[in-house]
């Protein structure tokens, strides 16, 4: 791979069009992931493994993986250690070969975030330069579930002046902002951006690169909003294993006795490719 990541999402801020970043526990998933970018003419992807996804698919495992498919594709592929939240979960996924990392501590207090991410992005650049560190700031409710309710107030979100003092102290690539996003998705209540706060953190900090997570469950409007301000990484994680479970439990409905695992897995990997396709030409701003 000629380019690295930091080339392509500079690409993307400059042209106002955002990376996919899709995860991943199992080659099936992976390839289709891959698959579905290529033909729907994105750039480049991103595919992550979160702490349980990691644990399941193994570290090494996935970064072999991940190897394989760039050149049997010839296409860029980058794999992110996805939310992981100690430092030594971070320094794992560093030394196992993984392209970036999200030091998630955003859960602790502001100065234990800020220590605790400096130390990722220095070992992370000692390592290899090429690396990207994201930090988060903000209270990012809900898991990549479908879930009823969750509740999210203004207080939640990404405060410009801190987000500016944790770029500066940390020295993060990415940054993981809350403004009005949540994980998962959520169906008894409408799940909207407030795109004039985002812009407001973009403005206090404009030269690192904004991650939108939790997209699943907001309106297509607010993704491509929040793309053209300033977003240039968008995560997608429910809705696509909504539809691979979907397309799994479609073949066991149909074919209750099928035991061969190409078969009832590969439904499964079909309806989830054409929800990445879709994604992929949002992003693009298609
Ligand atoms: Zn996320």
């Amino acid at each position: 791979m000629v380019n690295n990541l930091n080339y392509y999402l500079k690409q993307a801020r400059e042209k106002k069009y955002a990376l996919g970043h899709f995860n991943f526990a199992t080659a099936d998933v992976l390839r289709g992931i891959v698959e579905a970018s290529k033909d729907a003419g994105a750039p480049a992807v991103m595919v992550g493994t979160s702490e349980g996804e990691s644990s399941f698919v193994g570290l090494k495992e996935a970064v072999a993986l991940v190897k394989i498919i760039r050149e049997e594709y010839d296409f860029p592929v980058f794999l992110n250690a996805d939310h992981f939240k100690s430092f030594e979960k971070c320094k794992e996924a560093i030394d196992a070969g993984y392209d970036s990392v999200i030091a998630d501590l955003s859960k602790k207090t502001f100065a234990d975030n800020v220590a605790e991410t400096k130390s990722v992005v220095e070992y992370a650049k000692s390592v290899n330069p090429d690396i990207l560190v994201e930090g988060e700031l903000g209270y990012l409710k809900g898991s990549s579930q479908v879930q009823t309710k969750v509740e999210i107030t203004p207080d939640d979100f990404t405060k410009p002046e801190e987000a500016k003092e944790f770029i500066e102290k940390t020295g993060v690539n990415q940054l993981a902002t809350v403004f009005g996003n949540i994980h998962g998705i959520v169906t008894e209540q409408e799940e909207k951006l407030d795109i004039e706060h985002f812009k407001k953190v973009v403005a206090a900090v404009p030269d690192v690169f904004y991650v939108l997570h939790g997209a699943s469950g907001l309106l297509d409007d607010d993704v491509r909003a929040a793309i053209k301000a300033g977003v240039t990484n968008v995560h997608f994680n429910t809705e696509l294993r909504v539809a691979y479970t979907e397309g799994i439990h479609k073949t066991f409905h149909d074919k209750p006795n099928e035991t061969t695992p190409y078969k009832y897995l590969k439904p499964g990997v079909d309806e989830m490719k054409k929800v990445v396709a879709q994604k992929i030409k949002l992003f693009m701003g298609e």
